[in-house]
């Protein structure tokens, strides 16, 4: 027997695969990292494995999708490779990285009124493409590394579709509400249509489309935690709503509480903001004086003591 003390770009290629298979992949990394140093093979299949270990603890990390696609984009001799045991297409895996990396970029982006509505069309078209570019079949990244074919193409545009009408709702609720409760209104749909309940969605429909009258200044209001509060108080049975007014002034069957606009709301806590901050002032300057009063009294204490001392 030949004992070899260097072995090949190939070997390493070799036992780096066979390690992936066992599941041992931080020591496939290596193996696979030292072919590519020996062979100067980035375009490769070792290259394409190197990017997926890495991708394995970062599935919601931007950067490690797109290093993944750029290997798949220099790994142009085969169109089909094995990872594990698992067969995969390159192109498949290319259109996921793709979809993948917009949907991250999507998600975590901010923005409000007509950048959200924008937002919200974006997602939407991306919720098409996972439908029909990927549709039926699932994702191959969760299937390798989560063992989870359960999320697939169409469940993405369920779920996508659900999360732009919710952006779109967010996007208008300021100035429409009740346009912001057919949006939730959608958006429970795709919730629903993907297993979800949609619980929250409901709860937003029925805020968004409950109108109130202002017990303050009578104002007619819409869309509850938006346009108008529920505000506890002490309402007196003879204070209750004897002439019925158009919409509910207070919750059903809640002496506790009062519906109050956003106007009037803000008024009272910014009035109230005011006191406490005067209350607050208030009491700091009296603080400060008693500080400098028991500075005093400290510092003549001490040279009280320094005097004594010196007495001795
Ligand atoms: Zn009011």
């Amino acid at each position: 027997m030949v004992f070899k003390l260097f072995k090949s770009g190939d070997e390493l290629y070799d036992e780096g695969k066979e390690l992936i298979k066992r599941g041992e992949y931080g020591k496939a990394r290596d193996y696979l990292q030292k072919s590519i140093d020996k062979e100067g093979g980035i375009d490769d299949a070792a290259a394409v494995k190197v990017a997926l270990i890495d991708l394995r603890e970062r599935l919601t990390n931007v950067n490690a999708y797109r290093n993944l696609l750029s290997a798949l984009e220099r790994f142009t001799s085969h169109d089909r490779f094995e990872f594990g045991l698992t067969e995969i297409s390159r192109d498949e895996l290319i259109t996921e990285c793709q979809l993948t990396i917009r949907k991250i970029e999507l998600l975590s982006s901010g923005g409000e009124g007509q950048a959200l509505m924008d937002k919200g069309k974006q997602i939407q078209k991306l919720a098409q493409d996972f439908q029909s570019r990927i549709g039926e079949k699932n994702l191959i990244i969760l299937e390798l590394f989560k063992n989870d074919t359960s999320v697939t193409g169409m469940t993405e545009f369920f779920n996508l579709m659900a999360v732009s009408y919710e952006c779109m709702a967010d996007a208008v609720v300021w100035d429409n509400p009740s346009q912001a409760a057919e949006y939730e209104q959608i958006a429970m749909g795709y919730r629903q249509q993907n297993g979800q309940s949609g619980d929250t969605n409901m709860a937003k429909v029925r805020a968004y489309s409950t109108t109130c009258t202002c017990w303050l200044c009578g104002r007619i209001a819409t869309g509850e935690g938006i346009h108008f509060f529920s505000a506890p108080a002490d309402v007196s049975p003879a204070l209750d709503d004897k002439d019925k007014p158009t919409a509910r002034s207070r919750p059903d069957g809640d002496p506790q509480h009062i519906y109050i606009c956003r106007a009037c709301y803000s008024a009272v806590s910014n009035r109230s903001d005011e006191i406490s901050r005067g209350y607050y002032n208030q009491t700091m300057q009296e603080m400060r004086a008693m500080e400098a009063r028991l500075q005093a009294q400290i510092a003549a204490l001490q040279s009280q003591i320094a005097f004594a001392r010196m007495g001795r």
